[in-house]
């Protein structure tokens, strides 16, 4: 949907887009907010693995996926944040990740980062705010992170999983959110069959 509309439909696209934008961006910070002070355990879980999910891979391969609109957030330089935003067409056309150098302010991390190492799953598409949303272990996670094995959503709090469901709630009443997280569930499971 964000940036994939047929030749032709471009320039209208645009414009819906741009009227669409302050909307999508208001439910996406209302999602980013509920998760601004939940954290997986109730000590720094960084200090368990040296914030692994954090660390720059050697590949230069890494960064976090952003929801749409989400890169209007980062258009502005930020104070002690060094990042950069590179194109990625995984979670919809025209999309961005951001790849940072592994040290943010927290209250602006992006969305990836405060639900990790959780996702949102959608269990049922239905009607706007109607979609059924769980929280589940990020596949990728596994590769960096050692809370999967302590026990996937056993390890982490209750309060943090709740948060995450909250925020996929928020996000699912969203067209252009909804249809992102779609995206990236789709292409997670593909790779789950592998
Ligand atoms: S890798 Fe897992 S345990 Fe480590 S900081 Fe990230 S979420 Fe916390
Ligand atoms: S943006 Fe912040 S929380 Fe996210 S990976 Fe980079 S340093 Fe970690």
């Amino acid at each position: 949907m964000y940036g994939g509309l047929p030749e032709g439909e471009t320039r209208m696209g645009k414009v819906l887009q741009w009227l669409d934008a302050p909307f999508v961006l208001r439910r996406l910070m209302a999602a980013r907010q509920s998760l601004a002070d939940a954290t997986p355990l109730t000590r720094d879980c960084g200090s368990l693995c040296g914030a692994a999910c954090c660390q720059p891979e050697e590949s230069g391969d890494n960064g976090m996926l952003l929801l749409p609109f989400e890169e209007r957030l980062y258009h502005k330089p930020i104070d002690g944040f060094s990042y950069e935003l590179r194109p990625d067409d995984t979670l919809y056309k025209g999309g961005w990740r951001l790849v940072c150098d592994g040290q943010c302010p927290r209250e602006h991390r992006p969305f990836a980062c405060r639900v990790f190492p959780l996702r949102i799953r959608i269990v049922d598409a239905g009607q706007e705010d109607e979609t059924s949303v769980q929280a589940e272990v990020d596949p990728r996670a596994w590769a960096c992170c050692p809370l999967p094995e302590e026990g996937g959503l056993r390890a982490v709090r209750a309060d943090f999983i709740a948060a995450v469901e909250a925020a996929g709630h928020l996000l699912t009443g969203n067209a252009y959110l909804l249809e992102a997280l779609l995206n990236e569930q789709r292409m997670l499971d593909d790779t789950r069959k592998l």
